[in-house]
């Protein structure tokens, strides 16, 4: 592994003298610098980050890595305000990695008549995936099955369905700029069973072909964040805000604990505004001004939901279904060589930053798909199961299901604004409404938000780099799968990836354990998406942890190799790394074969989070030219 590395010093101390390239001044990014450059969240623009967090007031200061606090903090920073985003742990790390992954107006919206949140979500289908983000948003088919029954029965669900299914296009058509899909159809009972053969022929009337988005949730949102760096935020993770600063009855801050260097004392973060975007966490934040008798303004409900991936091979279909369940919907959708099979949809009230499956969970799962398959799942199907938290605003129904999927934005205390609730398809609503009411705030000529014109790095040249996909793997000298695979994941920084690969033919490899992904791209993660532990290219930069029957396990000793040779870990750091996260994994297996929500959470918590023991790292001052 040739990924050189030069002079290092510890992330935990921020030397004189090093500045990034790209580094903000005074909240714009220094236009003599790449927008490309300047995105890069690489480990030595993590030590001028926290540097500009402890010199720098900002005008905006966001918490939270999720979808929410990235789209905030990209909203804000392309409004020209100077912006810092701090996550406790890894981008995405919470809801926003374990999501059905659809970029959804929600059929189930539509048979509610909240046709507002419908209407808003198509919208944001269309720009996301036509403008924003085209190269990691592409549109899925999905089947609504028609069940059996009388004649009579059997017209009034298919008019039902057809008519509910054209409403969703003629809105998106309509209404919600540009459908980016392909408009829906509908099949006989022959018709449905020649897309989906998998489908019980006694099971099905016929079906209707619908399309909807499909995302990399995590990796969306590191390229938010990558964005929002790119027009000048600073970005740090694993600094997590334990207090907020306050001046007579106002917020004017946060004090953090970075997580990288636990030895080292909290420091305070000044910021004219605070925006917390912390989803399921959000009563923590209304908790740590209980002491001045603040009301938080609403409260966050955690629901969990878990999904299952299962190989490709088990069903044989070439789209996906949705499927109504005795309390809400169940969808089961193509991923690449698999098949993602969700969701629950039951109360959490145990740890929040790793909700655990139980055995429950999982043959409740295997009992809903099974009505209509014709070879039954088993567990022995399984590759990968992940459990999230929807954030939820407290409403007056008992059943989660039923309670608002809406957003809120308030402000408990001067300064200080929470955003919470909405789903991931409406992050670019939520981040709009609540950095426009931070500019109101703020006073002076904000400008209004932009985000709608506004693509993602990647997004740029995505269809022409598409079409010229044959020319470049040859110009490169590799296979049009690597070039296709790359593209869909990281759009036009691909050059990036080849580039590594040309100057180090070595990154060429595919990983042990998981051949469809390159060393190229755990060292990628590691010097260009903020990537810090082992668990963060398994889990979210690569979806190694879920997509496989080993669950990284077996790629966990290379993948800590290259990104040891990038970051310039020791080997004692990488058998950390590596025996954290085999140790992870045999926590979620355990946690799984428990028979209920409170001895699966128990056996999960066994391993803690990877987070805070890793004060000895080094950071390399990286050769490799990106
Ligand atoms: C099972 C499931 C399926 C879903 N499917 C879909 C779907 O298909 N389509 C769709 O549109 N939506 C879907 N959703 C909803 C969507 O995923 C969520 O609404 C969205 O991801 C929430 O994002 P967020 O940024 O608000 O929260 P999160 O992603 O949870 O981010 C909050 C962040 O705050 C950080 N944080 C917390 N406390 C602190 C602190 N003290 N200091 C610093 N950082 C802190 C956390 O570490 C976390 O990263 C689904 C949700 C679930 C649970």
């Amino acid at each position: 592994m040739a990924v050189s590395r030069g002079a290092t010093e510890s992330s935990a101390t921020p030397s004189a003298g090093v500045t990034c390239p790209g580094a903000n001044v005074g909240g714009v990014r220094d236009p003599s610098v790449s927008r490309y450059a300047a995105g890069r969240l690489s480990p030595i623009r993590r030590v001028s980050d926290l540097r500009r967090l402890r010199d720098e007031q900002f005008d905006v200061l966001v918490i939270g890595g999720g979808v929410t606090g990235a789209g905030a903090a990209l909203d804000a920073a392309s409004r020209g305000l100077s912006v810092a985003l701090v996550e406790a742990r890894d981008l995405a790390a919470g809801t926003s990695s374990r999501s059905s992954k659809l970029i959804h107006g929600g059929l189930r919206y539509l048979e509610q008549l909240e046709l507002h949140l419908v209407h808003e979500a198509l919208n944001e289908r269309g720009l996301l995936s036509t403008r924003i983000a085209p190269h990691l948003v592409r549109p899925v088919p999905i089947l609504v099955p028609l069940t059996t029954g009388n004649a009579f029965a059997r017209i009034g669900h298919r008019l039902y369905y057809g008519l509910g299914v054209a409403a969703y296009d003629a809105f998106a058509g309509v209404f919600g700029h540009g459908r980016g899909m392909p408009l829906h159809r509908h099949l006989s009972r022959a018709g449905a069973r020649r897309v989906f053969p998998s489908l019980r022929a006694d099971a099905i009337a016929g079906a209707i072909r619908y399309y909807d988005g499909q995302v990399d949730d995590a990796r969306l949102v590191v390229n938010l964040a990558r964005t929002a760096a790119s027009l000048g935020a600073a970005v740090v993770t694993s600094a997590r805000v334990v207090g907020f600063i306050r001046e007579a009855r106002e917020v004017v801050g946060v004090r953090v604990k970075d997580l990288e260097a636990p030895d080292r004392a909290e420091f305070e973060v000044r910021a004219r505004t605070v925006v917390a975007a912390t989803g399921v966490w959000s009563d923590d934040m209304s908790q740590m001004l209980s002491d001045v008798g603040v009301r938080p303004g609403m409260r966050v409900r955690a629901s969990k939901g878990v999904h299952l991936v299962v190989p490709r091979s088990a069903i044989t279909g070439e789209a996906g279904l949705i499927l109504r369940t005795p309390t809400s919907v169940l969808f089961v959708i193509p991923w690449g060589g698999h098949w993602i099979i969700g969701t629950t949809d039951t109360d959490w009230q145990l740890d929040r930053a790793h909700p655990a499956a139980s055995a429950r969970d999982i043959r409740y799962l295997l009992d809903q798909v099974n009505t209509v398959l014709a070879r039954p799942l088993t567990t022995d199907d399984i590759e990968g199961v992940y459990a999230g938290l929807r954030p939820l605003l407290s409403g007056e129904a008992d059943s989660t299901s039923k309670l608002s999927r809406e957003h809120a934005v308030v402000e408990p205390m001067l300064g200080l604004l929470l955003v919470a609730g909405g789903k991931y398809t409406t992050y670019r609503v939520m981040a709009s409404d609540v950095i426009d009411r931070a500019a109101r705030r703020l006073g002076g000529a904000v400008r209004p938000s932009r985000t709608e014109e506004l693509p993602l790095l990647g997004a740029d040249g995505y269809a022409a780099a598409w079409r010229d996909r044959l020319d470049t793997a040859r110009r490169h000298g590799v296979t049009a799968g690597v070039v296709e695979h790359l593209l869909e994941r990281y759009g036009t920084l691909t050059i990036h990836l080849l580039a590594m690969i040309a100057a180090d033919p070595t990154l060429a490899t595919p990983l042990s354990g998981a051949p469809e992904y390159l060393a190229a791209e755990v060292a990628y993660a590691a010097l260009a998406e903020g990537a810090l532990h082992l668990d963060d290219v398994l889990t979210r930069r690569t979806r190694i942890s879920i997509e496989t029957p080993h669950r990284g396990s077996e790629t966990a000793r290379h993948t800590a190799a290259v990104m040891g040779a990038a970051l310039g870990w020791n080997k004692a750091v990488i058998d950390r790394e590596v025996e954290h996260y085999l140790a992870r994994v045999e926590a979620e297996r355990q946690s799984q074969k428990m028979p209920d929500d409170l001895t699966a959470d128990a056996a999960r918590l066994g391993i803690p989070d990877v987070r805070g023991f890793a004060a000895d790292r080094g950071v390399g001052l990286l050769k490799v030219d990106l």
